[in-house]
């Protein structure tokens, strides 16, 4: 439905984005993940005609964009820096989508469409008032609901939920994805925040300085990341990396911890171990680990203990039930066990690059 081959587009001597591969499918809610500067809105804005690359492709249903102007691609695209009309009410923002030739609706049918967006944004109170006395979260809704009111070949969303408070923002997205229009319109939604797109992603990418690092679906890119830096940018607390070197019997980190994973890499390789915090149990099956309480600190109804592991400085977090951890105190002796399958490897970070990923062997 949308792909991006090879772009390339530079702002001076900025490389903004570098031979840029994306394909999002029909249909599809695809996620594009990444931090500030990475080129998230330049890709959007590539696809909407609002910039044009300096080389590579833009097709869009099978046809290349090549010189078709940004209202001819039919795809409707949300500003992070929303382009409201502040004197005009809500309603009239919503509206005025619909009144240009294209997308030209029945008064009625306008009214209905409006009203059902209007309640699903939460906004439906709101749309007498002009755009210019709401806050930035009502604003941020009215930016959204102008886009999904007109009907759009895909949509096209730049960090829409960045300006709503927390508790907003996690009842938007449970409903985001139930908005009819965004159930049967394909949508690349931006975002720096992982668990927007790990909980709204069919497929996310992941990109980084304006290229795509890995696209999976949300398992590939947990259980398989394709590097240290991906793999740290998902879970919290933090994947744990322990530095360590590759043996005949799997990976001694430092100070002396034998961790079970077997490399496919030689003997002698500096590697990191990645365990997630939640892979790691206090009571339970596994290999065993043993070190001493660091510090524990209480997440609601868990905890984060971290623990002292071996002989070395080795530290790892996990985390446990509450009722498992609420004795723990600074220096108490605990066993550990992780799954072997759990864990990750990967090769050493390096200055010039993060770690890659390396295939285990169970
Ligand atoms: P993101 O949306 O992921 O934060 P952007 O796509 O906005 O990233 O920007 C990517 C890079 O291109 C950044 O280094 C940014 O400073 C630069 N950039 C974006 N737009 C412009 C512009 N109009 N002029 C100059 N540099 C720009
Ligand atoms: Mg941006």
């Amino acid at each position: 439905m949308i792909t991006l081959s090879g772009i390339r587009k530079t702002y001076g001597r900025t490389v903004a984005l570098d031979a840029l591969e994306l394909e999002v499918r029909e249909g599809e809610f695809f996620c594009l993940l990444g931090p500030s500067g990475a080129g998230k809105t330049t890709t959007l804005k590539t696809i909407a005609g609002l910039e044009q690359p300096d080389a590579g492709t833009v097709v869009l249903d099978g046809k290349d964009m090549r010189g078709v102007e940004p209202y001819d691609r039919g795809v409707a695209m949300c500003f992070e820096s929303y382009a409201l009309y502040p004197h005009r009410s809500a309603y009239d923002n919503l509206a005025s989508p619909l009144r240009s030739p294209r997308h030209r609706l029945p008064a009625a049918e306008a009214r209905q469409r409006i009203g059902a967006i209007a309640e699903l944004l939460g906004i439906s109170g709101l749309l007498d008032r002009p755009v210019g006395q709401l806050s930035n979260g009502q604003r941020q809704r009215v930016a959204l609901g102008r886009v999904l009111v007109r009907p759009a070949r895909a949509f096209l969303l730049d960090e829409p939920l960045s300006h709503l408070d927390a508790k907003l923002r996690q009842q938007m997205r449970a409903e985001l994805k139930a908005i009819g229009a965004v159930q049967h319109t394909t949508t690349l939604y931006v975002t720096h925040d992982s668990v927007e797109a790990l909980a709204l992603g069919d497929r996310i990418g992941v990109i980084r300085q304006g290229r795509i690092v890995q696209t999976g679906t949300r398992e590939e890119i947990w259980y398989r990341p394709y590097d240290t830096e991906v793999a740290r940018a998902f879970g919290r607390p933090r994947i744990n990396l322990l530095p360590g070197v590759v043996t005949e019997s799997g990976v001694r980190s430092d100070g002396g911890v034998l961790l079970p994973v077997r490399a496919q890499a030689p003997a002698g390789t500096e590697v990191l171990v990645g365990l997630r915090p939640r892979d790691i149990v206090l009571r339970g099956e596994g290999h065993e680990l043993t070190g001493t309480v660091y510090v524990t600190e209480v997440l609601g109804r868990s905890v984060e203990v971290t623990v002292r592991l071996g002989t070395g400085d080795q530290r790892v977090s996990l985390v446990a039930p509450r009722a498992d951890a609420a004795r723990l105190r600074p220096d108490d002796p605990v066993r550990l066990a992780v799954r072997p399958e759990n864990l990750l490897l990967f090769e050493a970070d390096r200055p010039e690059r993060p770690g890659r990923r390396i295939e285990t062997q169970s």
